[in-house]
């Protein structure tokens, strides 16, 4: 009985030394892992202009059917992205989502990336769909916001030229 005392003293003793391993959340944030899939991020641009073309193929890869898009038209008074269309509604369902990253695969302009933001509590089910007013990203500070007016016949193709296909 008093050995278990003993050692249940020294255990207490012992680990009262050690550097603790809890943070104190949420005023302290553990780093990310460089592969974690966190909440979408909906990319622009160096100069504010949109990356998601609203092709729809993030919507057709997802295997929980959790993303809803609806593209329109571009013209260059009133330009979101290069090319012909943007997406004028973009929607993910997050209590669908599982986060397996199959949206950022399949997108042709990596307009769509999971980031490495983990919060996502909400209270209602109706906040689980996060629109893409909440999605996109701030306009860069050598950019503008969307829409843009725009030089006419300069932003025609919808996906960027790649320099390099395998990178
Ligand atoms: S991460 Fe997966 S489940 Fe979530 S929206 Fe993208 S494709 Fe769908
Ligand atoms: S995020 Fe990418 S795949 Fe999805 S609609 Fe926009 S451009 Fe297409």
């Amino acid at each position: 009985m008093i050995s278990e005392i003993l050692r249940g003293l020294w255990t207490t003793l012992r680990t009262m030394l050690r550097k603790p391993v809890t943070i104190q959340y949420p005023e302290v944030k553990r780093p990310v892992r460089t592969r974690f899939k966190g909440r979408h991020v909906l990319k622009r641009y160096d100069n504010g202009l949109e990356k998601c073309i609203g092709c729809s193929l993030c919507a057709a890869a997802c295997p929980a059917d959790a993303i809803f898009v609806e593209a329109r038209e571009n013209t260059d008074e009133e330009r979101y992205s290069p090319g012909e269309r943007y997406a004028s509604i973009y929607e993910i369902n997050m209590l669908r989502c599982i986060f397996c990253g199959y949206c950022e695969d399949a997108c042709p302009t990596e307009a769509i990336v999971l980031g490495d933001n983990y919060e996502l509590s909400f209270t209602d089910r109706r906040q689980s769909v996060y629109t893409k007013e909440m999605l996109i990203e701030p306009a860069p500070v050598s950019g503008k916001i969307t829409p843009q007016r725009v030089p006419a016949g300069v932003f025609t193709r919808s996906v960027p030229e790649m320099h390099d296909p395998t990178d």
